[in-house]
């Protein structure tokens, strides 16, 4: 298998199998995939490909959904193993958190892309890629079938537009749960902390390990941060609320640095007008191999995946990595964190946020409820902080890493979850 990303998954599945010394059915089932779909998107001349992946579900669909985001990336998007590698990781990611020990996300893991970069196109151009992905993807998604999010390069505006064409032509109540992480403003049905909440959990996360002691908490950490989109400004607009500062953001563009700590939310209101980070004036520029050599204390990788490279890991100078991104270290790199006693908090648990307030969202949808900002937050964080006590429980009982007890605590459920529905 040539797919890093995939590698790396399958290899952690099968790591965390044998040490919980399962049947061999157990990773063999989550080496494997329910449906690949495959769509040809045709706009006049032009088409454009799609894929929907649906991984494994531990509950019967019809009832329980798969959920995974649907990202839009001319290189990720349409490489059907990456969004193999990011399925799976939302099946973990599912069975990771939840309300307490017995309960997790009720749901199985999927993704979905289509490969586009969405700043070549304007709105109208976007607008008639999505509708036709959801006429040609039919009935293969729906509240209890399979609910699409956002991810890499879309946004809430991109789940309205697929809200808003299926709900055509599924006139019921609680069509508006066929996808989640839609707009809160001019009607758009979303749940109140959506927009937040990848970046958010992250901290809880966060918090939490601090409060178990298992990582140090300095007075001011000061955070270099990659991706300054949905995950990565959230993250940053709350990290300050957390005794973190953040002196350096990397973003496509270019990367800036202030010693003294970066006004978050200003450059967030500077993104919005200019769509990029560079020439904000609160902040230096500097390459990239440079910032990350600057002193710090938290690296926050929240871009994509394999971003964290052998140099990158041999050149910070942070003690903690917080995986904003699905899969954004690579083996080396883990090697290198590993070799260097730098923690790092895997992608399945630290942004499991972003699904779990999709599920918050999913059932507002289906009950037709309206559900206010501090619940959310306050549910979002019971469910961060069981995941993050789990795994640590975890690492103390198989003497793991993080990555390792993360994996182990989502498939011993998954096992006893696929074990239960299948009646073996
Ligand atoms: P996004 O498209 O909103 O933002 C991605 C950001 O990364 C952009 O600002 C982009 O400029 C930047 N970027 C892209 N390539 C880069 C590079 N090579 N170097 C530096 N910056 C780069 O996407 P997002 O929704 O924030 O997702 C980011 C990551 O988090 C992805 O791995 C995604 O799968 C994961 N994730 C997202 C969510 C969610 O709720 N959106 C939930 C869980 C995980």
């Amino acid at each position: 298998m040539s797919n890093l990303y995939l590698k790396n998954v399958f290899n952690k599945i099968d790591e965390a199998s044998e040490l919980l010394k399962l049947q061999p059915w157990v990773a063999n089932e989550l080496k494997s995939f329910e449906r690949v779909l495959e769509l040809r998107l045709r706009i006049g001349k032009k088409h454009f490909t799609a894929f929907r992946i649906r991984h494994v579900n531990p509950y019967p669909t019809g009832r329980n959904p798969y959920k995974g985001g649907i990202r839009f990336d001319a290189e990720s998007g349409g490489d059907v193993d990456t969004l193999k590698a990011l399925a799976t990781e939302m099946t973990l990611k599912c069975a990771m958190v939840g309300p307490d020990e017995e309960r997790r996300i009720p749901f199985g893991g999927a993704k979905g892309g289509i490969a586009i970069n969405a700043r070549d196109f304007s709105s109208d151009e976007i607008r008639a890629i999505v509708e036709k992905f959801v006429d040609e993807i039919g009935d293969n998604i729906g509240p209890t079938i399979d609910v699409p999010a956002p991810d890499f390069g879309t946004n809430e505006e991109i789940m309205r537009i697929i809200c808003t064409r299926y709900s055509k032509f599924h006139p019921h109540p609680g069509a508006g749960a066929v996808v989640t992480g839609k707009p809160l403003s001019r009607a758009g049905g979303g749940c109140p902390g959506r927009k937040e909440a990848t970046g958010l959990g992250i901290l809880y996360v966060y918090r939490a390990l601090k409060k178990m002691g298992v990582v140090r908490g300095e007075k001011n950490n000061r955070v270099v941060l990659q991706g300054f989109g949905n995950v990565g400004s959230h993250f940053a607009i709350h990290a300050p609320e957390f005794g973190m500062k953040i002196v350096g953001v990397a973003d496509l563009e270019g990367s800036i640095f202030n010693k003294n700590g970066i006004d978050v939310k200003k450059l967030y209101e500077y993104k919005n007008i200019h769509k990029t980070i560079k020439g904000f004036s609160g902040a230096e520029e500097i390459k990239f191999e440079d910032l990350i050599k600057k002193d710090h204390e938290i690296d926050a990788p929240c871009a994509k995946e394999n971003s964290v490279t052998k140099k990158w890991a041999a050149d910070t100078t942070a003690k903690i990595i917080l995986e904003g991104a699905n899969s954004p270290s690579t083996p080396e790199a883990d090697q290198i964190f590993k070799k260097n006693k730098i923690i790092v908090v895997p992608d399945i648990l630290a942004n499991a946020g972003g699904v779990t307030v999709s599920y918050f969202e999913w059932q507002q949808d289906i009950a037709g409820a309206q559900y206010d900002k501090a619940t959310v937050f306050k549910q979002l964080n019971r469910y961060m902080v069981n995941g993050a006590g789990g795994v640590i429980k975890t690492a103390k009982e198989f003497k793991v890493d993080l990555r390792t007890a993360a994996y182990i605590w989502s498939i011993k459920y998954l096992n006893d979850a696929l074990t239960a529905k299948h009646g073996w």
